[in-house]
């Protein structure tokens, strides 16, 4: 039987069947665990409605306490989740520039404690002789989340604390590479929360679907790709499911050629390698102005060859792909870019195994075409193109079905912010990108998903406006 049990009405639950979770740096089996049958699921989202009158009555100071609560618990748990990361994401601990594990789980804390803070006051629209009318924030129902392998628990909290703090009850679902570290989160929180509250299953497929199609559910927020975000946007009309999808990203920068290359190179770097690449709003696409263009493949090629890239548990800078088909994808990508007549500055090809070892690669002068720029490796591959005219730049950039976040880097920022507002995306970054913090909206437009998260915005995201008219005649 799995050590590792989901939480369902505030109760630890076993399944007779289990699956394998892989350290993806040694491809060995990291540990098993519990595979949910359409049972368990309905009874955690049976679970999860008998839950939600009480809870969404409580006052939401109460609600905010038990979050703070909750983020101490994560504190005080810091290292042992820290590990578990490692172990079955790949992460390093400490990582490249400080962005490893511990950076996600100190990511967990910050946005926990602002989801504890955030407040839904009531809007007074018209207060005068005829009458009063008020708009109102209800909660939704019960909250399904479906979280993904690149930032497990960090992305559980974005989903689950602004979900709980505005009253709702919720089914979490993580990813079947690295449910590890979710369940144990769940152990961990389980005696802060009324059973029933907040519970998790897992599984191996088919229950992102049998979530999406279930009837008792009353919103579903995903973090994925692109193609099961419109899956789950169909069969959320069952009962006109709310959604939240934050899809896929194939971010494009724009440098200007006015930059300081020297002084801006760490940083395009860090941003395209964040989480080894495996981040939705991670740089994908670097145009870069002809006459830095060499200048700038040559810094980012020094910065590749200084880092190092193993298991996560020696603490490199960067672990393995996390899983084995996304080794595959990113394999394919670079294979197909090189038979294109793509340069390859460094890396290209996958190290010796076991695990999933990707070196970092830069490829230059490669064309718009090739699938590595079309569509997200979500990987530590970076495709640079060469531009002379901003304009063309600007329209190579918009040529995506993505738009999640975008950036232009120039010496003058007013200028840069003006283009930087032309592209189209959910996030427009100026001399930086993929910074995102609690209180800024983060979503993406075009095929990059629907609706936001973060703050006040993410937070109206479960709930439903009531309009209270009161009238004075
Ligand atoms: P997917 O986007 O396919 O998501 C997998 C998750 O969705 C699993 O939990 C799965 O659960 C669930 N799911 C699958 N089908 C459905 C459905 N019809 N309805 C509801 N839920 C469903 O992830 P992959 O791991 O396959 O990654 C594919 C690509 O997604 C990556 O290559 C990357 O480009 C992108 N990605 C983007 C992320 C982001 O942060 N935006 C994060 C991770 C990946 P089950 O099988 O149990 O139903």
């Amino acid at each position: 039987m799995s050590e590792y049990q989901m939480i369902i009405n505030g109760q630890k639950v076993a399944s007779d069947a289990t699956f394998p979770v892989i350290n993806p740096a040694t491809e060995e089996v990291a540990a098993q665990c519990p595979k949910a049958t359409e049972a368990h699921l309905d009874q955690a989202v049976a679970a999860a409605r008998a839950a939600f009158p009480a809870w969404s009555a409580r006052p939401g100071a109460e609600r905010g306490a038990i979050i703070h609560e909750i983020g101490k618990a994560i504190e005080e748990h810091q290292a042992e989740l820290v590990s578990l990361l490692t172990l079955e994401q790949g992460k390093p601990g400490t990582g490249f520039a400080g962005m490893g594990a511990a950076f996600e789980i100190g990511g967990t804390l910050a946005w926990c404690h602002a989801a504890a803070d955030l407040e839904l006051p009531v809007e007074v629209i018209q207060d005068n002789d005829e009458a009063r009318i008020e708009v109102h924030r209800k909660p939704l129902g019960v909250v399904g989340s479906i979280t993904p392998w690149n930032f497990p628990l960090m992305i559980a909290i974005w989903h689950v604390m602004p979900a709980l703090r505005s009253g709702n009850t919720v089914v979490l679902k993580p990813s079947e590479y690295t449910p590890l570290t979710t369940l144990r989160f769940a152990e961990i929180i389980n005696d802060l929360l009324p059973p029933g509250v907040f519970n998790v299953v897992t599984g191996d497929g088919g229950l992102g679907a049998a979530m999406t199609n279930h009837p008792d559910i009353n919103k579903i927020v995903f973090t994925g790709s692109t193609a099961t975000g419109k899956k789950i946007m169909q069969n959320a009309s069952v009962n006109l499911k709310r959604l939240t999808l934050e899809l896929g990203g194939n971010d494009a920068a724009i440098v200007l050629p006015d930059v300081d290359v020297a002084a801006i190179a760490p940083k395009v770097f860090a941003t395209a390698m964040f989480n080894n690449g495996q981040t939705c709003a991670a740089l994908k696409r670097l145009y870069v102005h002809e006459d830095i263009y060499e200048e700038m493949c040559d810094a980012l090629v020094a910065l590749a060859n200084s880092v190092t890239t193993a298991d996560g548990s020696t603490d490199p800078d960067f672990g393995p792909v996390q899983n084995k088909a996304q080794f595959a994808k990113v394999c394919a990508m670079a294979d197909e870019a090189r038979a294109s007549g793509a340069r390859f500055l460094t890396g290209g090809e996958p190290m010796p195994g076991p695990g999933y070892f990707y070196p970092v690669t830069i490829v230059a002068d490669i064309d718009d075409d090739t699938r590595l720029v079309r569509e997200e490796p979500f990987g530590p591959i970076l495709p640079v193109m060469k531009f002379s005219d901003v304009e063309d730049a600007l329209r190579r950039a918009n040529d995506s079905p993505s738009g999640l976040g975008g950036s232009v880097w120039s010496g003058d920022p007013q200028k840069a912010a003006a283009l930087a507002s032309r592209l189209e995306c959910g996030t427009a970054w100026v001399n930086t990108h993929a910074m995102i913090q609690p209180d800024a909206p983060f979503g993406g437009s075009k095929e990059s998903g629907i609706g936001v998260e973060f703050g006040r915005y993410g937070l109206e995201e479960y709930t439903n406006i009531q309009t209270v008219y009161i009238s004075k005649t």
